[in-house]
């Protein structure tokens, strides 16, 4: 009581800054930016690309100057480069919820959704002729699913995530959904609508782009078929690092890749004209691996050595509710308007915010230090990053943003 009284009596912005620092110095995770190369800005974009991790340089050095520069050839078996995508996806899994030897790194999460629909179809069988794609997609996600329908004989049927239930049927073959929206930061009920596919005999992809690294997913516990992500966003892998595919290891034995490369053959140096599917995650695989970015990527994984993912979910939570709250209460009524659910149970790790003058806004933002994105054409993006942003970053971003509102007024869409 005491409390609300002298809080009461400060400004608004003291109150807020005050919390920030105390929630600063409970928060566990906070000693994980010092691992992380940042400057004095706020970095509210990790969501699109992650921030480097400090060690990552001197490795991938070792990588170029050692490992190719010295070894060599010898390198492919004495750095284990040849092993690299089955090793690295099996450090994904415990973020993602996957026992080990169901995730393999390689190729783009564009490539790995093309294996993923084709392999989902087929495992569907005979008599099912519709895709059910998530309508709200990031656009790659839904330009492979239809040419996958094109070439494999089925009929895309765009459907909104809450549709999908009413969508299911005997016809459906396969549904490829996100986890989170990258636009509004929405969390779809992945095990909700696991089960719904299931029911109907179908076989559910989930896109874990935009959940990855920022929340419990638990692909094992609700029986996802087949899962996709990138590892440059939430995971840090740096720009262009290597996607991941999730096979569920029902499925293993009948995953039948369009895309079989010789890495994925069952004695790749055998040479041989016919092909034979290795066992495993590695049945995932297409050509050679990139291997300077997948050791990138296995360096910038340690700075999730010890942290758990429950925890960076709490604090990602905590942060979207904080940085809401400081938007509220300094931003003007009816510049901005929050497109991402209020619930948690709904809520990525992400602030979208609806803005009429999105552009000249964002624009301000970033030549302020507070670097968020935009989405076309009306959609402030906000990334919360738990391992290196904190609240005191919130709220700096929130006053900055109603600082740049001041100064763009209402109206200017383009100045
Ligand atoms: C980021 C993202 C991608 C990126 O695909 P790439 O092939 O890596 O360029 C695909 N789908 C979704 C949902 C994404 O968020």
């Amino acid at each position: 009581m005491s409390e609300n009284m002298t809080t009461t009596t400060t400004a608004p912005t003291e109150n807020l800054r005050e919390r920030a620092l105390k929630l600063d110095a409970a928060d566990p995770l906070a000693g994980r930016r010092a691992l992380f190369a940042l400057d004095d800005g706020v970095y509210l974009d990790g969501n699109s690309l992650g921030a480097l991790p400090v060690h990552v340089p001197a490795r991938v050095q070792d990588v170029l100057t050692r490992q190719w520069g010295e070894l060599r050839i010898r390198s492919w078996d004495e750095s284990g480069w040849w092993t690299a995508p089955e090793r690295i996806g099996d450090r994904i899994a415990p973020l993602v919820g996957a026992a080990a030897g169901q995730i393999v790194v390689g190729d783009s999460t564009s490539v790995n959704v093309f294996k993923a629909v084709v392999a989902a179809v087929r495992i569907a069988g005979e008599g099912r002729d519709e895709i059910l794609v998530d309508a709200t997609t990031f656009p790659t996600d839904g330009y492979i699913a239809s040419a996958a329908a094109r070439l494999t004989g089925h009929r895309i049927v765009p459907v909104a995530p809450a549709d999908v239930l009413a969508a299911l049927g005997p016809r459906t073959a396969a549904v490829l959904l996100n986890h989170v929206d990258y636009r509004s930061g929405r969390l779809h009920d992945l095990p909700g609508l696991t089960a719904a596919v299931h029911a109907a005999g179908a076989v559910a992809v989930w896109d874990l782009c935009h959940s990855a690294g920022a929340l419990p997913v638990g692909l094992d516990e609700h029986g996802v078929d087949l899962a996709v992500g990138c590892t440059y966003k939430y995971l840090n892998g740096g720009p262009g690092s290597p996607a991941y595919l999730y096979v569920a290891e029902r499925h293993q034995a009948v995953f039948d890749s369009p895309l079989p490369g010789w890495n994925s053959h069952a004695d790749p140096f055998g040479m041989t004209a016919g092909y034979a599917p290795a066992d495993g995650s590695v049945r995932g695989r297409v050509g050679t691996p990139d291997i300077v970015s997948m050791l990138t990527l296995e360096a910038a994984l340690d700075v999730w050595d010890g942290v758990s993912v429950d925890a960076v979910r709490a604090k990602s939570l905590a942060l979207t509710d904080f940085f809401l709250e400081c938007v509220e209460a300094y931003v003007p009524a009816g510049r901005v308007v929050s497109v991402t659910p209020a619930a948690h149970a709904e809520r990525g790790s992400q602030v979208a915010l609806r803005c009429a003058e999105a552009e000249p806004v964002m624009r301000r933002l970033i030549e302020r230090g507070v670097v968020g994105d935009l989405r076309r054409p009306d959609v402030l993006r906000f990334g919360f990053t738990p391992l290196y942003v904190g609240f005191a970053d919130a709220e700096r971003a929130a006053r900055i943003l109603a600082d740049v509102l001041a100064e763009v007024p209402a109206g200017n869409t383009v100045g």
